[in-house]
């Protein structure tokens, strides 16, 4: 696309957020239309949300194209935009309407720029305290100091607007007349930072280098100062009045980062993620548009944010599997910030203590640069660890704390500090078992187990969401009072250690126990605040929280991760134990770390104790070199369903038979077999797997390879650019 202006009644093409397979021509509206612009079109019946993608096919009878409805008031796609969407939709291989919906998840993008009122936490008292009234305060203090407009206050409290007119009558709700979208305060690069140390200064340095496009591997533990350090980049790119965007796995957008922000820069930054309100939201699209937004702190769609001119990204915690995206449209939120950076001259920090292999291969290959800060900041040090050989463990069959880890948590207990149990496994117990016949209840819906949730006092299927109430009699023999639990969950180990220490203060955490995002992370901080000795945790407490009173933490079961189909389960599990283990002892105290395992002697619990990491990468990229697997080749995941079995399996041989598209390219594939989790939702599902040598044109193979199937009926097919989890 060049810059162009389209006259009225000019026909122009545009793309709109609908899935069909084609730009549409409309003509021009009165006053005319820029390429790029935003407009409403009438599709149908409908009035729907498009971008003038270029001049119109001129294929259709004239008379018969309609009329562009309106242009949006905001800036037009900007050229970088536009091919920044092309170029990740052709790499994840998805249509341009998934793409530009990806990039305008606003609500009321078109709404005119008048004023409004909006609404947020008071001062004043009720007079009386109602049901409803507390709904509304409830909402209003779980989103902090954010706006809302009344409709929107009144549906997230489930309650009428009367009721918040009337707390607006005694001050409990201030009601504000607010032009619509207030740009963002100004950050002030000038404020002083922190004294550096000189590791620490020396890898700003390295992060600040150059103008252009750059990427940089900024590895350090947890504690070495990343953030602070990652932070002097933000400053030099507002200091260049450059936008920048920091992404963090949507766990760790804590208010804790938020105010370190603002101790660094005087104000605190746009957010960008699930909680924040749809008015808020709408806010920093237009504002990140405007240039009224700085620094966007998000999730990774924030990425498809219409930035005016972004010269930083920053990807904390790199390795988080968080950041594929899984539903929709599957990116990985790393890979297009390199490639969103590439395309804008802007530079990408990838931080983490664990970087993935794909990112330590590109250091490696010299494709980053690489910085790595050694030490913990201040007198604190990784913590000791040390594995606990469960085999000469002297341990009751039902029970997971050994009597080694037992004596340290009472240890931890009398000095007053903390101790975390790690388990990553949610609910009460993985399996629930029929003593007399042996059954293990399924969920009808997949081919998964259901997990008991005692909390919740159902049966639930972590594949589907499907649950149902704790049967009483086993569903398969019809025995009476024979089922039980086998194998722990955080909820069972939640007893086992209120037993063990019944004077104790015990919290587990585990994402089942809240409602929103925001109440578990209010909850992890006054568990940090001293509110706990024992924490049982699943991977929630893994990422980016500091517990200063924690010098001690025990992982249950070590060898979990070790075993799977997955190609990243060593990848996985070494990252996972290190994290963990670097919870304990942030602050002066020592930490140690001990790990529960059957196989002290597997090489990737070897690696884990001794800390040698290159040595960890090293064999473990050998070994994916030597399988030709990601990131030494590519890989693509099909995934075919349907409600049937039969013709999802005949569909898969079809495509397996007639694969010549692919072997031009020198790709192989293999399959149909029966996916993973084979079925989901009551939809059966076959996967195959395509594996070519690194540096062909796979996506294009690959399209022309499924072009020329037509789904029929209910099937579906999706197709997976270097998948990840192996679903
Ligand atoms: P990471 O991101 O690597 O986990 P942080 O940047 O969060 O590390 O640093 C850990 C702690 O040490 C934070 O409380 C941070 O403020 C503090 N810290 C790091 N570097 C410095 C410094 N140069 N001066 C003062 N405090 C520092
Ligand atoms: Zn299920």
């Amino acid at each position: 696309m060049t810059a162009g202006f389209f006259h009225e009644g000019d026909l122009v093409g545009v793309l709109t957020t609908q899935p069909l397979d084609r730009v549409l021509d409309y003509k021009a509206p009165e006053g005319g239309c820029q390429l790029g612009a935003f407009v409403e079109v009438p599709l149908g019946p409908r009035k729907v949300l498009g971008v003038v993608w270029g001049p119109g096919r001129g294929d259709w009878d004239y008379a018969k194209v309609r009329s562009v409805i309106r242009v949006l008031d905001v800036p037009p796609m900007r050229e970088e935009m536009v091919s920044f969407l092309e170029k990740a939709g052709a790499y994840t291989l998805t249509p341009m309407s998934a793409m530009l919906r990806l990039a305008t998840r606003s609500p009321g993008l078109g709404d005119p720029p008048s004023m409004r009122k909006i609404y947020r936490m008071g001062t004043g008292e009720v007079d009386r305290v109602t049901p409803a009234r507390t709904k509304v305060l409830a909402v209003l203090e779980e989103f902090g100091g954010l706006a809302f407009t009344l409709k929107e206050l009144a549906e997230m409290a489930g309650v009428g607007t009367s009721v918040v007119k009337g707390m607006v009558a005694q001050g409990a709700v201030f009601e504000e007349q607010s032009p619509r979208d207030l740009p963002f305060a100004r950050l002030d690069p000038e404020l002083p930072s922190k004294e550096l140390t000189e590791d620490q200064a020396a890898a700003v340095a390295v992060l600040n280098e150059g103008d252009g496009y750059s990427t940089t591997l900024l590895k350090g533990v947890t504690g070495s100062g990343k953030t602070e350090v990652y932070l002097e980049a933000v400053a030099a790119c507002l200091r260049a009045g450059r936008q920048a965007l920091v992404l963090l796995p949507e766990i760790a957008l804590t208010s804790e980062f938020l105010t370190r922000v603002e101790a660094r820069f005087g104000a605190k930054p746009a957010e960008w993620h699930s909680g924040v309100t749809m008015t808020e939201r709408r806010r920093v699209w237009k504002m990140v548009g405007e240039g009224g937004a700085e620094l966007i702190v998000g999730a990774r769609s924030a990425l498809f944010l219409p930035y005016r001119d972004l010269g930083l990204i920053v990807v904390d915690e790199e390795h988080d599997t968080s950041y594929k995206q899984e539903d929709g449209v599957l990116y990985n939120a790393r890979d297009m910030a390199v490639l969103r950076a590439s395309m804008c001259a802007a530079k990408v920090v990838l931080a983490s203590a664990t970087p993935s292999l794909e990112s330590w291969a590109n250091a490696e290959a010299g494709k980053y640069r690489r910085v790595v800060l050694t030490s913990r900041f201040g007198a604190s040090v990784m913590p000791e660890m040390r594995a606990i050989d469960m085999r000469s463990e002297d341990l009751p069959g039902g029970k997971w704390v050994s009597p080694t880890l037992k004596r340290e948590i009472e240890a931890r207990i009398e000095r007053g500090e903390q101790s975390l149990i790690f388990l990553n496994r949610r609910g009460y117990a993985p399996v629930t078992l029929c003593r007399a016949c042996g059954h293990q209840i399924g969920c009808d819906q997949c081919d998964a187990r259901m997990v008991e949730h005692r909390f919740l006092k159902r049966l639930m299927c972590h594949q589907c969401g499907e649950t149902k109430p704790m049967p009483t009699v086993c569903p398969s023999c019809e025995a009476e009072d024979r089922l039980s639990p086998i194998g722990p969950g955080v909820e069972r180990m939640g007893e086992e250690v209120t037993a063990l220490f019944p004077d104790a203060r015990v919290q587990v955490l585990s994402s089942d126990h809240y409602g929103t995002a925001r109440q578990l992370k209010a909850h992890i901080e006054s568990i940090a605040a001293g509110e706990a000795d024992i924490i049982i945790g699943t991977q929630l407490v893994a990422k980016g929280h500091n517990f200063p009173l924690l010098t001690l933490v025990g992982v249950i079961d070590a060898d979990l991760g070790l075993q799977g189909s997955d190609l990243r389960a060593a990848e996985r599990t070494f990252q996972l134990m290190r994290q963990v283990a670097g919870r304990a002892g942030r602050a002066e105290k020592e930490g140690l770390a001990l790990l529960q395992s059957f196989q002290p002697e597997h090489p990737v619990i070897r690696a884990i104790l001794s800390g040698d990491e290159e040595g960890f990468w090293a064999a473990e990229a050998a070994e994916r070199e030597q399988a030709g697997v990601p990131p030494y080749g590519r890989m693509a995941g099909i995934v075919l369903s349907g409600p049937e079995v039969g013709p999802v399996f005949d569909l898969g041989n079809h495509l397996a038979r007639n694969d010549a598209a692919l072997k031009r390219v020198g790709a192989v594939v293999y399959g149909p077999a029966p996916a993973p989790i084979a079925r989901i939702r009551g939809r059966h599902r076959v996967r195959l797997l395509v594996k070519a040598p690194k540096g062909v044109a796979l996506q294009g193979a690959l399209a022309e390879w499924v072009r020329p199937i037509k789904l029929k009926g209910d099937l579906r097919l999706s197709i997976d650019i270097d998948p990840q989890s192996f679903f």
